[in-house]
């Protein structure tokens, strides 16, 4: 089911870049070189084109849906069939386009509505070329921006990904698409207010107009709602949403996925979502923004008489040289082994810091060789340098 209700609002003609009367050929052409300049590979940030230059083909380019799509505009920019404020077509009586029968418009409502404007005032906000009543009888609205969770390992939160998330949210009704009444039944014109959704109170040379009470100023009526969603329209669906991770990204983070939020009421556009990154803990790898750390134990002799050690890093080991007289929390920096570069952000570093360990216990060869080395090294003199006389 095509989103109809957009049909009034979007001209893809225009976002084809092509003429009212272009043939099939014509439109598939101007749509494969659209769709090569604005795919989201070859063009990151283009994906709101290439979703518009996609949905303007799917109509255009399918003859049956092109014929349709042409007469919803038909009417639309006849006059506005639901025109739902006084006003905005003084005279028109609702602006029923000419070659309309009435007994078409529960198909026309049907096939319209993605979601009826029946919720306040005015109607429902039928804005067909340019038609838009201004002043807000529209009932568009911007869906809701909604958040969800993601877990990622240590290791896909440094690299990067590209991963599903499920949300879950109001979507549009997939039994009656949307118009609230049961399937094969179709909202009515509202007798009251003939559609209109306004009520005209002529009272001497002025005519006040109201919004019409028995429709809610839709200006139609559902005899026989849905049952999926009672006619409201709308039900809870879960849907994979495609998320892209960059590189380097931290526990908390959040991640906005534009336009996959909430759907849009009445052709608005559809929310954010928002995806907060939750990253597990490495059981080796510390993370400082870009740059990853690792503790690297090193036994005392090691660090007085320098060594080379061998350092993990999130591809092969690197050579680390410990100079003599290295003291434990000496921070070693090797360059571009932190966060692979991504974008325009460079690869962070590896940050190595030495700990010179104190083992617990020693072997009797180990105690007799501290013992010898006890004997040479002046612990009394080592305080009296950092202290003179206590
Ligand atoms: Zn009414
Ligand atoms: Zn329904």
């Amino acid at each position: 089911m095509a989103p109809q209700r957009e049909w009034f609002e979007k001209d893809y003609y225009k976002v084809l870049g092509v003429a009212d009367n272009a043939d099939h050929k014509e439109i598939a052409k101007a749509y494969r070189k659209l769709a090569k300049q604005y795919h989201p590979d070859a063009n990151p940030g283009s994906e709101e084109r290439f979703k518009e230059i996609s949905a303007a083909y799917e109509v255009l380019g399918d003859e049956a849906k092109r014929k349709e799509y042409d007469e919803v505009r038909r009417v639309g920019a006849a006059g506005n069939p639901f025109a739902g404020m006084a006003g905005g077509r003084p005279g028109a009586a609702g602006g029923f386009g000419a070659n309309f029968k009435v007994d078409d418009l529960g198909d026309l409502l049907g096939n319209i509505f993605g979601r009826s404007g029946r919720t306040a005032r005015g109607g429902p906000g039928v804005g067909g070329a340019g038609t838009r009543p201004g002043g807000g009888p529209s009932m568009a609205a911007r869906g809701a921006d909604l958040e969800t969770s993601l877990h990622l390992s240590f290791l896909d939160a440094v690299n990067g990904l590209t991963t599903t998330v499920n949300v879950t949210s109001e979507v549009t009704c997939r039994t009656c698409h949307g118009n609230g009444s049961a399937p094969g039944t179709a909202p009515t014109v509202c007798p009251v207010c003939g559609g209109r959704g306004v009520i005209n109170d002529n009272q001497g040379l002025f005519s006040f107009s109201q919004p019409c009470q028995t429709c809610s100023g839709s200006g139609f009526k559902i005899e026989h709602p849905c049952t999926t969603c009672h006619g409201t329209g709308v039900e809870y669906a879960s849907r994979q949403v495609k998320v892209r991770i960059p590189a380097g990204v931290e526990d908390g983070q959040r991640i906005r996925v534009k336009g996959r939020g909430g759907a849009g009421r009445n052709g608005g556009p559809a929310g954010n979502l928002l995806v907060v990154v939750r990253v597990d803990a490495h059981p080796v790898f510390g993370r400082r923004g870009r740059d990853l750390t690792v503790s690297a134990p090193v036994t005392f002799p090691e660090a007085a008489l320098g060594t080379t050690i061998s350092v993990p890093t999130l591809d092969k080991p690197v050579k680390l040289k410990v100079p003599a007289g290295t003291r434990s929390g000496r921070t070693f920096r090797v360059r571009g082994r932190g966060v692979p570069a991504g974008g325009s952000r460079p690869a962070g570093d590896l940050l190595v810091t030495v700990d010179v360990v104190v083992p617990s216990h020693l072997t009797p060869e180990e105690k007799d060789a501290v013992a010898s080395l006890a004997g040479l090294m002046d612990g009394e003199n080592l305080r009296h340098a950092q202290w003179g006389e206590p």
